[in-house]
């Protein structure tokens, strides 16, 4: 699974996949390896993901990396110590686009790049950075969870509510892995989105205000 590319050369590592499938366990899990062997570790991930403090990245299973909050990807490179082997970034779907060159230069400077995010929108569109970042990396997981309606394999991430943004931070409660027979994503999208030719008549537009 570990590439052994020797001591001078870095590389990057995509783990992804739908919500609920381990990223974040997964990241930690290798992190803990690199931590076990002495390596130093740092930890970024964008500033919008405040589910949980801004100084720890927290497993389901409630395992702690203190973790650096970052507004830009630029900052990364900013804050990235001399010694510092192996970098992860969490919930890379939330960076710019810039964190692709960022990645690419850490690991030329002979880094190791663990880089974990969602690889779909609750559209089921690729997300982001990160389908460019498994094209350039040398090793990509693609997680899978449970689908939360037949209980098969899911890669897609639901959302049960009619809200446009494409970040919904902080609500868990909004979404579901599904597989792809049962991924909709006509759910995730308003009345008030759909072409007006489609909207059926008038009644559902004033229901949904009045409901
Ligand atoms: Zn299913």
């Amino acid at each position: 699974m570990f590439i052994n590319q020797g001591r001078h050369s870095g590389w990057i590592e995509v783990v992804c996949g739908p919500m609920f499938s381990g990223k974040t366990e997964e990241l930690i899990r290798r992190l803990r390896l690199s931590l076990i062997a002495k390596q130093r570790v740092q930890i970024f991930k964008p500033v919008t993901d405040n589910r949980y403090s801004e100084e720890h990245i927290v497993s389901h299973d409630d395992q702690k990396f203190l973790c650096t909050p970052v507004s830009e990807s630029s900052e990364i490179l900013e804050k990235i110590r001399e010694h510092t082997h192996v970098i992860g970034v969490d919930e890379a779907q939330f960076f710019d686009g810039e964190i692709v060159d960022i990645c690419q230069v850490l690991a030329n400077r002979g880094r190791r790049v663990i880089v974990a995010g969602l690889d779909q929108d609750y559209l089921g569109v690729p997300f982001g950075p990160i389908p460019e970042l498994m094209a350039i990396a040398e090793s990509v997981l693609k997680l899978k969870a449970i689908c939360m309606v037949c209980g098969g394999l899911a890669t897609k991430t639901q959302r049960l509510t009619a809200e446009t943004k494409q970040v919904l931070v902080g609500a868990k409660d909004h979404y579901e892995a599904r597989c792809r027979a049962c991924f909709d994503p006509e759910l995730a999208v308003g009345e008030d989105d759909r072409p007006i030719d489609t909207a059926k008549n008038t009644d559902s537009v004033t229901r949904q205000i009045s409901g």
